[in-house]
């Protein structure tokens, strides 16, 4: 079999460790480390196949490598998955054992949280392994600057659709209201926003509405609200064949990862005159805050960093007007080139 080939020579590393005694079976996927080590978190999911695990390591490890770049960070980009269902196969000698193999990865590859594991599960992998963020210790929730982060970028969608960085005014629909959608909504409101919310959690939705003042509508409804700017905060590919027709925004920018179903659809929004914020650019603030304990955990610092992604975005912006392309595609030439550009300079020394 063609291994490299068929991993499309993207990778550095793809590594999979197996502990019989644990039960353990992971992969890990380095797709660069040019720009630094490799951070991205730990997946814990029972996958229907050991291929399907792959397919998703291989995804989400090229992810976190642009979004890493494109936050100007100094991080290569990485994802782990370990293959079982947490609720009944994640044990502590299992969580050492995972440890051990992120440790035998030399510091090429940092870890953090994600689906499937917590901070506390941190903790117990950082008895094994120096490698690893996000523990009880360490910067926590990572939604607040997640949060904020949007909040800023969108302070520069405003300024590219209006040429006024003001959200005082302007009409947000926000497309769930979990923790980072709460936050973004909170934020907006203290700035004088007009806001309507929707949660398929109904009662959620009406409590947070009740304390900011914001119009609440279904689930189903949000997509197709007349509105400024469309906030998606719950599911990845809203932007679809279904939802592109009933749009009636003129900018969509929100926290929610993987928004554009495909990417003709990128292009269709640029198409309508929908001016699209890059979902790994605009809610990069989780990476930000957890990059930032690797220095010591300065929450000032990163949510400052996180401001800076209303300057990143101004950027993604400003490239796809010179090159008449959509912002999509311009974000992934931007962090695509400062990755390529790292490993040259590598390959140098
Ligand atoms: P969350 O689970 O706290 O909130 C998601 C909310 O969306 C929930 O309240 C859920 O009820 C609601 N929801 C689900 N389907 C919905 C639908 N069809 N219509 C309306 N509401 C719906 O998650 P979160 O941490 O707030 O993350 C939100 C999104 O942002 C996710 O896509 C996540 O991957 C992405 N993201 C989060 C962070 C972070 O720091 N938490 C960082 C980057 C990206």
């Amino acid at each position: 079999m063609g291994v490299f080939d068929a991993l499309g020579g993207e990778y550095e590393t793809i590594s999979f460790h197996h502990d019989p005694a644990s039960g353990l079976r992971c992969i890990i996927a380095i797709y660069s480390t040019a720009l630094g080590p490799a951070l991205g978190g730990t997946r814990f999911w029972p996958f229907e196949s050991e291929e399907a695990a792959l397919r998703d390591v291989l995804r989400l490890s090229r992810a976190m490598a642009y979004k890493a770049s494109a936050a100007g960070l100094a991080l290569g980009g990485g994802k782990a998955v370990v293959i079982g269902d947490p609720h009944s196969a994640k044990t502590p000698d299992l969580l050492r054992a995972y440890g051990r193999a992120v440790e035998r990865l030399g510091g090429s590859y940092i870890t953090t949280a994600d689906v499937g594991t917590t901070s506390e599960d941190m903790d117990v992998i950082a008895t094994a392994t120096n490698f690893v963020t996000g523990t009880t210790r360490g910067s926590g929730d990572p939604s607040p600057v997640t949060a904020y982060g949007v909040w800023y970028g969108m302070k520069a969608v405003a300024e590219e659709a209006w040429g006024d960085p003001s959200l005082s005014g302007r009409h947000v629909a926000v497309q769930g209201t979990g923790k980072v959608g709460s936050g973004l909504v909170r934020h907006l409101a203290r700035e004088g926003a007009q806001l309507t919310i929707a949660d398929i959690d109904a009662t959620a939705a009406e409590a947070l509405a009740a304390e900011v003042g914001a119009d609440v509508v279904s689930a189903d409804e949000i997509t197709r609200v007349p509105c400024d700017i469309f906030a998606p905060c719950a599911l990845g590919a809203v932007v679809n064949d279904s939802t592109l027709p009933a749009f009636k925004c003129r900018a969509i920018a929100g926290a929610a990862n993987n928004q554009l179903e495909r990417p003709d659809h990128g292009r269709a929004l640029a198409d309508g005159s929908i001016l699209y914020a890059p979902d790994y650019v605009i809610n990069a603030g989780g990476l930000i805050n957890v990059e930032d304990e690797l220095h010591g955990y300065d929450p000032d610092r990163a949510h400052a960093a996180a401001a800076a992604i209303a300057d990143r975005l101004r950027n993604v912006f400003a490239r796809a007007k010179s090159e008449s392309i959509p912002p999509f595609e311009a974000a992934d030439r931007i962090a695509g080139e400062r990755i390529r550009a790292a490993a040259v300079r590598d390959r140098t020394i």
